[in-house]
């Protein structure tokens, strides 16, 4: 365990609002003013710095949650983005440019599977696919082409950890960036102090934790975030993957109760997942002993944030699943819905919605089979209750199918 406070450094940041508010003010301009004519010149020739020029830009609001962002992954700087697809296509497409090559681990988020598989190799990108819980294949992965290695800290859907220092140390001895998608594990993992270069988030899930918006966050050293915002070069610039300023403000809100929120995600999920894998089920939760990563869990992850709030369940069968997710809707255990991360339980069958980017080959090699349903637990505050409903649920898919 580390012993790094992610959630006091948040809580540490004090930003006072207009006339003393306790919430900083939001600034809900696109454009600001210049006092004198030559400062503006001076700001798009990059001689000055620190003025607010255009909101795609900069703007104030971004600022905070930017700096909470920073604060909470322990990087110099940290920029955010309009959706979390956004922060990984900016990262990749300002790091790596025709002729490159990146190593990527093979379970990811489809949306970030299908830009690296179909959408970079237009650019000249390609992608190499290997499992990252086993350093060997990375290794004979790389070569003088590769420019960075692509994974996330606990992989979805498959909930695998990936070993965040051994993989920076081979990105050093080869001179590669190592990027890092921790989506799944804000304040439970901190990439950065393991060694990662760039920690990618998905605001959209835990970190709002409301499913009220979409929004995602590049957290690096300054010189790489100035070179995204760089006016004439940088990709988040250019590619104008701006967040709103009024979706900033409400995600920096819900970001002070994050801790609170994973601890009590990470507690319901590791109780489902000792009840179902004792009724004998095959569950995936990394706070398990059955899970092939749970002594790295253990040693990777920072204090008192639990094993994540997500686990899956495998049915086996695809119809098992389906009627599975059916009958917990009509139970009012949670919505039949894709994303992750919100108060109230979410599930899907990953196999055919959120990874049916990736071949059915390549899914069945990973294991990603049809009959899995990936649940995103929760803040039920009675989960011996939850347990209850879904074990009937259960029983009558049993029955029924
Ligand atoms: N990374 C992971 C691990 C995800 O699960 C997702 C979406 O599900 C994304 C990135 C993409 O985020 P967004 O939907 O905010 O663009």
């Amino acid at each position: 365990m580390g012993n790094f406070k992610p959630a006091d450094q948040i809580q540490d940041l004090q930003n006072f609002g207009e006339f003393g508010g306790v919430n900083p003010s939001i600034t809900d301009s696109s454009t600001f003013t210049f006092l004198k004519a030559k400062t503006m010149i001076g700001v798009f020739d990059g001689e000055i710095d620190g003025c607010y020029l255009y909101s795609r830009h900069w703007n104030p609001t971004n600022i905070y949650l930017s700096q909470a962002l920073a604060e909470m992954e322990n990087t110099e700087s940290a920029l955010v983005t309009a959706s979390g697809m956004a922060a990984i296509s900016s990262t990749l497409l300002q790091i790596c440019q025709s002729g490159d090559e990146i190593v990527s681990s093979r379970t990811i988020y489809g949306g970030s599977y299908a830009l690296l598989k179909n959408f970079l190799p237009k650019f000249g990108i390609t992608t190499k696919f290997v499992n990252t819980t086993d350093i060997s294949q990375v290794e004979k992965a790389i070569n003088k082409n590769t420019k960075l290695i692509y994974c996330e800290t606990m992989s979805n859907p498959m909930l695998e950890i990936t070993n965040i220092r051994t993989l920076s140390a081979l990105a050093k001895a080869n001179n590669c960036k190592l990027v890092v998608d921790n989506t799944f594990s804000p304040l439970i993992f901190s990439p950065a102090e393991l060694g990662a270069d760039i920690v990618i988030h998905s605001l959209t899930k835990f970190i709002n934790g409301m499913s009220d918006c979409v929004a995602g966050a590049i957290c690096a050293s300054k010189e790489f975030t100035d070179a995204l915002y760089d006016v004439n070069n940088g990709s988040a610039m250019l590619l104008g993957p701006v967040l709103d300023s009024l979706r900033s403000a409400s995600i920096h809100k819900n970001l002070k109760t994050l801790h609170i929120r994973m601890k009590q995600h990470g507690q319901n999920a590791l109780y489902l997942s000792k009840k179902l894998e004792a009724d004998g089920y095959r569950i995936l939760y990394p706070g398990l002993e059955s899970h092939p990563q749970n002594e790295l869990m253990k040693s990777m992850g920072n204090k008192n944030f639990g094993s994540g709030g997500l686990f899956v369940i495998d049915l086996k069968e695809k119809e098992m699943a389906n009627h599975f997710m059916e009958l917990m809707q009509e139970a009012n255990i949670g919505y039949l819905a894709v994303s992750l991360g919100s108060y109230k339980t979410l599930f899907s069958a990953p196999g055919g919605s959120t990874s049916s980017e990736i071949p059915e080959e390549e899914r069945m090699e990973m294991g990603l089979t049809d009959g899995l349903v990936r649940i995103s637990i929760g803040l039920d505050d009675d989960i011996e209750r939850t347990y209850l409903k879904m074990k009937k649920c259960l029983k009558k898919v049993h029955t029924q199918v």
